[in-house]
């Protein structure tokens, strides 16, 4: 959790999958949220953190959410469902597991009497999300670059307009690549790095997975798992919340399929379909939080299709950075494609499903929902097997495509209206790594 990305570059995993019997699976059926993520998150924990504290970290999290069920699901259609997970501060589903890795950094961090800076650049749902769940803590401080002038409104908002004395918003005067430029330089500047013990709110955290297999464990179970099997669409960017499904079904949850939704970044179809791992330009889409050129948590996925083999996989990722591309050999895919299918909906076919949901039972959805939603319905249905698409945004955090789809805004909740009204803070910076280091190191006094 500390450390975030292994010493060699590559990403941590565990070393065995833990598993839940279908007698725990049974037990844990009608039961709260809270309890389902305390039995799937423990065997991760092992002995760091002991059960009482866990469950407050848990229950603590999820008490910041509007929804009691934390993760409820809602009917679309025959046999469709989706899973709301856009209860949380900053109506994303980044919450689900930022909340708890705010409060783990903060328990860990206490015991060891150190605290950290968090530094990140974001264009979207991240830095809201990273910053909502660190403020006020007291071991954490957390700047947040954003690109000046370029964010959407709703997003700026919800960043610059939380009043914490440890949280910094920086508008970049650069591009969203010149903010991410800049916040690797000060990674690979060891005395900065050093002086102010800092470190990255990425979504290559383990401890960010952690907490997304819980809910695929819930909502398989709340649709008849263990004596029933679920499939699951899952609006897709860095593969980390569809690999947390995929650790759900390794755990032993019941799951037929994980369908990879993507926009027109369309990176992992083109990979299930061919072998070949080839990076294209990315397209800016109205699923913004999707729109990658690299799904980073891939490489996880890829240490299974070769066995577990990591010096196999580092010679991939080698290639990767070598040639922007690498070839999954046939019966390798083969085994993927036996847990994965992948859909690519373009943005045309996107307002289509935001405009037929609605027409069909008057529930708006978000663009990156949508994405899910017409992944889902390019799969064969199978009438044994629920399909649930997870709903990662609010879609009043995305009004002009909402509208263009079906001609009127979403309402806004109470949480977002405030945002919306509130004082902006933030420092405007030129793109200079020196006047922001500097920057950094007077604000944290
Ligand atoms: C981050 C995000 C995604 C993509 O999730 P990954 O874990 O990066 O695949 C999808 N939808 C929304 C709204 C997001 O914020």
């Amino acid at each position: 959790m500390l450390n975030g990305l292994a010493r060699d570059g590559g990403l941590y995993v565990p070393e065995t999958w833990p598993t839940l019997s279908i007698e725990t699976l049974r037990g844990l059926r009608g039961q709260p949220y809270t309890d389902v993520a305390f039995r799937v998150m423990r065997p991760f924990v092992g002995e760091t953190i002991d059960d009482t504290t866990l469950q407050g970290i848990i229950d603590d999290a999820y008490a910041q959410f509007d929804h009691e069920l934390v993760a409820p699901l809602v009917q679309t259609g025959p046999g469709e469902w989706l899973m709301e997970l856009w209860h949380g501060p900053t109506l994303a589903f980044k919450d689900v597991a930022m909340q708890v890795l705010g409060r783990l950094y903060d328990h860990v961090l206490d015991q060891r009497n150190q605290s950290v800076t968090l530094i990140g650049a974001t264009s979207g749902d991240t830095g809201s999300a990273a910053i909502e769940a660190v403020r006020d803590r007291e071991h954490a401080s957390i700047f947040i670059l954003h690109p000046h002038n370029r964010t959407s409104d709703v997003q700026r908002r919800q960043m610059t307009t939380v009043e914490a004395a440890n949280v910094h918003n920086i508008a970049l005067e650069g591009t969203f690549d010149d903010c991410q430029a800049l916040v690797k330089a000060m990674f690979n500047d060891v005395a900065f790095r050093e002086r102010v013990n800092m470190s990255g709110v990425n979504s290559i955290n383990w401890a960010r997975i952690m907490p997304q297999i819980v809910y695929y464990v819930w909502a398989a179970l709340s649709l008849g798992a263990p004596n029933r099997a679920v499939t699951f669409a899952v609006p897709t960017g860095n593969f980390g919340d569809i690999y947390a499904g995929y650790a759900a079904k390794q755990m032993g949850v019941p799951i037929n399929k994980l369908v990879i939704a993507s926009n027109m970044n369309d990176i992992l179809t083109r990979v299930m379909r061919s072998g070949r791992h080839e990076l294209g330009d990315v397209h800016p889409t109205m699923s913004p939080s999707m729109d990658i050129q690299v799904s980073s948590n891939f490489e996880r996925l890829m240490f299974d299709l070769y066995g577990r083999d990591g010096a196999a996989v580092a010679d991939k990722m080698d290639e990767l950075k070598a040639t922007d591309r690498f070839m999954i050999e046939p019966d390798r895919i083969a085994v993927a494609r036996q847990t994965f299918d992948a859909q690519r909906i373009d943005e045309e076919q996107t307002l289509a499903v935001i405009a037929d949901v609605y027409r069909r039972s008057r529930y708006i959805v978000d663009p990156h929902t949508a994405v899910g939603v017409g992944a889902a319905r390019q799969e064969t249905a199978d009438p044994e097997s629920p399909m649930i698409v997870l709903s990662t945004a609010h879609p009043a955090k995305f009004p002009a495509a909402v509208s263009k789809a079906i001609g009127c805004e979403p309402p806004v909740p109470a949480k977002l209206a405030a945002a919306m009204n509130g004082t902006e803070r933030f420092d405007v910076l030129p793109n200079d790594l020196g006047v922001v280091m500097d920057h950094i190191v007077a604000r944290l006094g």
